[in-house]
């Protein structure tokens, strides 16, 4: 995640290749990054998920199939470290301190919480989120 390599095949991420359409003037979508989520996304949006490379997305976007809002596609500007996904201890307690969603607790990096949680996961957040369209016909060689 710190290196933002694709998730798939481990390559370099930058450039959002796999577009359907031509980028509007002033988009330059070799320098940002990739990102396929299953969540609806904002500007600061937080994600476990690393990008993509142009190569993978179309076949992962496949992979999720073509029902609407499988997934959602967006090129983004910036990328922020925020924080981790872990297990969060309760300091008085010294007991596991269960997540509200029964899942791994979100704390950002900073937090008076954050020396209490056994990391599982890095977190970052996106910034200058552009939604896309990608192309599905195969591009793999
Ligand atoms: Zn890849």
């Amino acid at each position: 995640m710190t290196d933002l390599l694709c998730h798939f095949d481990a390559a370099p991420t930058l450039g959002g290749h796999a577009l359907r359409d031509d980028p509007p003037p002033g988009e330059h979508p070799a320098n940002r990054w990739l990102f396929l989520l299953s969540a609806e996304v904002r500007e600061g949006h937080v994600t476990a998920t690393p990008p993509l490379c142009h190569r993978c997305a179309p076949r992962v976007a496949r992979a999720r199939g073509s029902r609407k809002r499988s997934y959602t596609a967006v090129l983004v500007d910036g990328v922020r470290p925020w924080g981790v996904a872990g297990l969060l201890y309760d300091p008085t307690t010294l007991r596991p301190h269960p997540a509200t969603d029964g899942g791994l607790s979100a704390v950002r990096y900073r937090s008076p919480r954050a020396p209490w949680v056994v990391a599982h996961q890095a977190l970052i957040s996106l910034h200058g989120i552009t939604p896309v369209r990608l192309a599905l016909r195969n591009t793999a060689a």
